[in-house]
């Protein structure tokens, strides 16, 4: 092996080190700010979210702040994920979906709750490297990736026991409610284009749901069909 190849393991092992006692540290904040299941804690502490934003960025990644990633979006603050992950209240084998891929970290902390995940990213930047990571990351796990307007769902894999949208929607998009399995959560940021509240609706049978609107909240938004028109 080259000095060079020895050199770029040892610099990769040293960072794997010191980014585990941030993560450890960034879960414990995480419990005391209210998240209770330990399967999403111990994600917290296994993925190496500084893997999913710019290599500029990877010492504020274990901070419990969101940060901007390509096309003028975020990858979510922690405690937002890790908020939406509990409220979707999931077992493992559940179809999760998810819109708005972003940089796919969410999908990472699905990913580990043993659930499979359909994400869609209306970015084809954000779709393809977000794709790539979790490629890289997850081989043998039941991850789906798609590029196009996720407002209208994906059909074909439902309906889903979890759906997450990670950006903010004017109204909660019909195809969506459509999709959800009966006693599944759909957990969606509602509101304007700068601040929502958090909703939590769950499909009590084939005609009722239930909508809980919890805490204020501000994503970016929701572009599509079903959502805000525009082309941010
Ligand atoms: N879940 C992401 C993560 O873990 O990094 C954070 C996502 S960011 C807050 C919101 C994402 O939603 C952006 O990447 C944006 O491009 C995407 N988005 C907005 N409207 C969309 C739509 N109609 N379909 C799919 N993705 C959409």
């Amino acid at each position: 092996m080259e000095l060079s190849s020895i050199n770029l393991i040892l610099v990769g092992v040293e960072d794997n080190f010191k980014f585990k006692g941030r993560r450890r540290i960034l879960a414990l904040e995480l419990e005391k700010k209210g998240i209770t299941d330990n399967k999403i804690l111990d994600s917290i502490k296994n993925i190496p979210r500084h893997l999913f934003v710019d290599p500029g960025l990877s010492e504020q990644a274990y901070l419990d702040k969101a940060l901007p990633i390509e096309n003028n979006q975020t990858i979510s603050q922690p405690f937002t994920v890790a908020l939406q992950t509990q409220l979707l209240d999931l077992n493992e084998g559940y179809k999760v979906l998810e819109i708005g891929t972003g940089s796919g970290y969410q999908a990472a902390v699905l990913a580990e709750m043993g659930v499979k995940v359909f994400t869609i990213e209306r970015h084809f930047e954000l779709y393809n490297e977000a794709r790539r990571v979790l490629k890289d990351l997850y081989p043998d796990k039941p991850i789906q990736c798609r590029f196009g307007d996720g407002t209208i769902g994906w059909a074909e894999f439902a309906p889903f026991q979890g759906i997450i949208v990670t950006a903010g929607a004017p109204e909660i998009p019909e195809s969506l409610l459509k999709q959800l399995a009966i006693g599944g959560h759909c957990i969606i940021p509602v509101g304007n284009e700068r601040s929502q509240v958090m909703h939590c609706i769950i499909r009590e049978d084939e005609q009722s749901f239930a909508d809980y609107p919890l805490e204020d909240v501000s994503f970016v938004p929701l572009i599509g069909k079903q959502g805000w028109s525009g082309d941010q």
